[in-house]
C-alpha cells in the first residue's frame, strides 16, 4: 500500500541490529517485509553513526533518507572515529562499548519518537521493537515503555545449540583447552559425545570461542550471556532460517531449554520479500561498501554453472601469504572466479588489500574478476555461479543453500566452523577445505575443479537445489513454516495494540 493511502495509524516497529554487516542485513529485510505487510508497520531503523555514515558513502544520502513510514535514526556506539571510515569495526570492543552506550540512547530515542507521535502525518508512539540477540538491552528497553518486543537471532541454529555446549564441554573437561597447542596438535580431531543434533561432531566445530585456553576470554562470555538472555528470555525469538534445514535443531533447543519461547523461523527472509516492491524499497540498501555492478555483466558473459565466487564475508581478515596461496590455486584451477577482494581484507599489511592478487589474477586471461564488494544475493542467484567458496557466515551459508549453490567452507571463526559442519555433514550442500587457518594452493586448485566440474559438485548442486526448493515452500506457500511464522510474528509485535 503506498504512504498516502494508509489512513488509519500504523503500528510503529523500532528495530535494532547489532552495528556490523551481517546483522543490519537481515533486519533490513526483516524490517521491509514489516513495512510492507498488510498492516504496513511504520519503522524507525535504527543505526550507529558509524554504520549510518557508511551507508551513506556507499548510496549515497538517499540510502539514509529513508521513506515517510521508513526512517533511520542514529545513535553512538560508544567507539573513538574509526582510523579507516570503511573498515569494519573491532568486534570485542565493540560489544563492549555498546552495552555501556546504547541502552540510554535507545530510552533517549524512544522518549524522543514518542514525544513527536501524533504530529501531522507522523508515526504514533513506538508499538513494538525488534532486537538483535546481541542488543539484549533493548529487550528491557522496551519492557520499561510497555511495548513488545521479538529477540532476532541472527545466526543459525545449529550455532545457538553450538554455543549453548560451553558449561557441558567444561563439565566433560574438554575445554576450556589445556594450553593453545591444542589448536594444531591433532587435541581438536577428538569426537564430542552426547550433543543432540550433532553426532559425531569434533572439537574442531563448536563455535571457535568456545574452543579456548581462557575461561574469562571476553568474547565467550559475551556469547555465553547472549544465550543465557536467550534462554530466560520471556518473548519470541526469531531466526532467519527454515524448518526443513533447522526444524530438529530447533526441537533440541527447546527441549534442552535452551529456548523457552516460541521460536519462530521465518527464513530465508529475502523470500518472503514481496517480488513486486510497490513500496519502493530500492534506495533502502544495506551494504556498508559500493557494490561493483560490474560482477553481474561479467558473469553474463559465463556459462551456467561454471563460476567459483569467493568471498570471506564482513569481518575476517587474510594474511598476503593466505592471498596468494587462494590466488595462485584459483588462477591455476583455470576455471571461471569472481573474487571479493574487501579494502580490508588484507589487514594493515604493505603488499596492500589484494595488490598482490589483482597481479596474480592478471594471469587468468579473463577467467577471473576482482571486485571490492557486490550484491552478494544477485551473485548468487546468477546461473553462471556454481560455487561459493565462504568463510560460512550464516548470512552467506543460507544465501548460498537458498540460491542452489554449493559450497566450500573455508571457516574462519565464531559459528563458521558449526555452519560449516552442518553443511556438510548434515546438509550434504558443502564441502571442507584447510584447518587452522591454513590454505595450500594445491588444495585451492583441486577443489574449485571439484566444485565446478567434479561430480561431487554435481552432486552438492543437487543437494543445495533441493535445499532451495524446500526453502521456497516454506517461504512462499501460505503453509509454509516461514510464512505462517512471519504472521505469528506480526501478531504478537501487534499486541499492545490490539
Ligand atoms: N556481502 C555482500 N557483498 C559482498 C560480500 C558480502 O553483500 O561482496 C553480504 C552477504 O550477502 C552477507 C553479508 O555480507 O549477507 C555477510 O554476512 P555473513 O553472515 O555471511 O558474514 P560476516 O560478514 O558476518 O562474517
Amino acid at each position: 500500500m503506498s504512504e498516502n493511502k494508509t489512513k488509519r495509524r500504523r503500528p510503529h516497529a523500532v528495530c535494532i541490529p547489532y552495528p556490523a554487516q551481517g546483522h543490519i542485513g537481515p533486519m533490513l529485510k526483516l524490517a521491509k517485509l514489516l513495512h510492507s505487510s498488510p498492516h504496513n508497520f511504520h519503522i524507525s531503523f535504527v543505526n550507529t553513526h558509524h554504520n549510518h555514515r557508511r551507508l551513506q558513502r556507499a548510496h549515497g544520502s538517499a540510502a539514509v533518507s529513508g521513506l515517510p513510514s521508513f526512517r533511520f535514526h542514529v545513535i553512538p556506539d560508544g567507539l573513538p572515529p574509526a582510523d579507516n571510515p570503511d573498515a569494519t569495526q573491532d568486534i570485542a570492543s565493540l560489544c563492549i562499548s555498546i552495552n555501556e552506550t546504547c541502552p540510554n540512547a535507545l530510552r533517549d530515542l524512544l522518549s524522543e519518537l514518542n514525544s513527536v507521535a501524533g504530529a501531522g502525518d507522523g508515526p504514533g508512539p513506538v508499538s513494538c521493537v525488534v532486537a538483535d540477540a546481541g542488543m539484549w538491552f533493548a529487550v528491557d528497553v522496551a519492557e520499561e515503555f510497555g511495548v513488545p518486543a521479538v529477540r532476532f537471532w541472527t545466526a543459525s541454529a545449529c550455532a545457538l545449540l553450538g554455543y549453548a555446549q560451553y558449561e557441558s564441554l567444561v563439565q566433560k573437561g574438554v575445554i576450556p583447552l589445556p594450553d593453545s597447542s591444542c589448536l594444531t596438535n591433532g587435541y581438536l580431531d577428538k569426537v564430542v559425545e552426547g550433543i543432540p543434533s550433532m553426532e559425531g561432531i569434533t572439537l574442531k566445530h563448536p563455535p571457535s570461542f568456545i574452543r579456548t585456553t581462557d575461561a574469562n576470554d571476553f568474547m565467550l562470555n559475551y556469547l555465553r550471556r547472549c544465550v543465557q538472555t536467550v534462554s530466560e528470555s520471556r518473548c519470541p525469538l526469531i531466526f532467519n532460517t527454515f524448518e526443513a534445514l533447522e526444524g530438529p535443531i530447533l526441537q533440541t533447543l527447546a527441549t534442552a531449554k535452551i529456548t523457552n519461547t516460541p521460536d519462530l523461523t521465518i527464513g530465508p527472509l529475502s523470500f518472503l520479500l514481496p517480488k513486486t516492491n510497490t513500496e519502493n524499497h530500492s534506495t533502502i540498501r544495506s551494504s556498508l561498501l559500493p557494490e561493483d555492478p560490474s560482477c553481474l555483466s561479467w558473469l553474463d558473459s559465463k556459462p551456467p554453472d561454471s563460476v567459483i565466487y569467493v568471498s570471506f564475508g564482513s569481518v575476517a581478515t587474510l594474511t598476503p601469504h593466505q592471498v596468494i596461496e587462494f590466488a595462485c590455486g584459483l588462477v591455476n584451477s583455470e576455471q571461471n572466479f569472481l573474487w571479493v577482494i574487501r579494502p580490508d581484507l588484507v589487514g594493515t599489511s604493505e603488499l596492500g588489500s589484494g595488490a598482490v592478487a589483482r597481479q596474480l589474477v592478471g594471469g587468468a586471461q579473463g577467467r577471473g574478476m576482482l571486485a571490492s564488494w557486490c550484491d552478494q544475493e544477485m551473485v548468487l542467484a546468477h546461473p553462471a555461479v556454481g560455487g561459493f567458496l565462504t568463510h560460512c557466515g550464516w548470512n552467506s551459508t543460507i544465501e548460498a543453500i537458498g540460491n542452489g549453490v554449493a559450497v566450500v567452507c573455508w571457516p574462519f571463526f565464531a559459528d563458521q566452523q558449526t555452519n560449516s559442519w552442518f553443511c556438510c555433514e548434515k546438509w550434504g550442500a558443502g564441502v571442507e577445505i584447510g584447518g587452522g587457518g591454513e590454505v595450500r594452493r594445491e588444495e585451492v586448485e583441486r577443489v574449485a575443479r571439484t566444485v565446478v566440474d567434479g561430480d561431487k559438485g554435481k552432486e552438492m548442486r543437487w543437494k543445495a537445489r533441493e535445499w532451495k526448493r524446500l526453502a521456497e515452500e516454506a517461504s512462499l506457500s501460505p503453509n509454509g513454516s516461514s510464512y505462517i511464522n512471519f504472521k505469528k510474528l506480526v501478531d504478537h509485535l501487534l499486541g499492545s495494540l490490539n
